[in-house]
């Protein structure tokens, strides 16, 4: 049976689809099958809305910190699916909702998405990577080229007007202390939060 929802410390995480417009150097991904309390996190099929909430049953929904989706894609490619199914989770259970997300969703959608997340999702983590943007496209090698770098900060923009919390994030000695302070540069003035967060190994 394929995995839908695994626990990662305090979190249930929702593996909704394994597109991703991306395919950055360092994608786990390509060294492992699974996170946390998964087995493996390759879908045979992507969940439809009614698969994840009959999942959300098998557990007990209210001792989580968070419902974070994240999994082995882009949350957003199944965009539908995510806001149904955290809709669902918040009204049934007040959880917490959190998207772990490249920040490339609007140009995976074609449209503004940010608006959609109002009422349904309490946290956006971005992954910023780097303060650079030739760098970042590098890194992160997107499909979408070289609008991606601006179109991930729009959105990351975008997101403060409609969500409480927006971090971007960067990866603990990955960067100098320089390229940090751009970082945090650059989420002050999209007022967002920065996090450097530990390598998930
Ligand atoms: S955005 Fe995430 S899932 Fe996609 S290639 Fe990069 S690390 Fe992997």
């Amino acid at each position: 049976m394929q995995t839908i929802l695994y626990e990662v410390h305090n979190n249930l995480y929702v593996n909704l689809t394994n597109r991703c417009p991306c395919a950055c150097t360092f994608c786990l991904r390509q060294t492992m099958d699974r996170m946390g309390s998964s087995d493996s996190l390759w879908l045979d099929h992507e969940p439809s809305a009614e698969e994840v909430i009959a999942a959300f049953a098998e557990y007990d929904m209210t001792k989580y910190g968070e419902l974070v989706f994240c999994g082995f894609g882009e949350p957003t490619e199944a965009l539908p699916v995510l806001l149904e199914a955290a809709a669902y989770a918040k009204k049934s259970f007040g959880i917490p909702v959190r998207i772990n997300t490249n920040g490339l969703g609007s140009l995976v959608n074609g449209k503004d998405i940010a608006p959609l997340f109002e009422g349904i999702v309490d946290t956006v983590s971005i992954s910023l990577n780097t303060p650079d943007e030739k760098k970042y496209l590098e890194l992160v090698r997107p499909k979408f080229g070289a609008e991606s770098y601006s179109a991930m900060l729009s959105f990351a923009e975008e997101c403060t007007k409609y969500v409480p919390k927006v971090v971007l994030t960067t990866v603990e000695t990955t960067l100098s202390k320089e390229e940090e302070a751009e970082c945090a540069r650059i989420c002050g003035r999209i007022g967002a939060s920065y996090r450097i967060r530990a390598f998930e190994s």
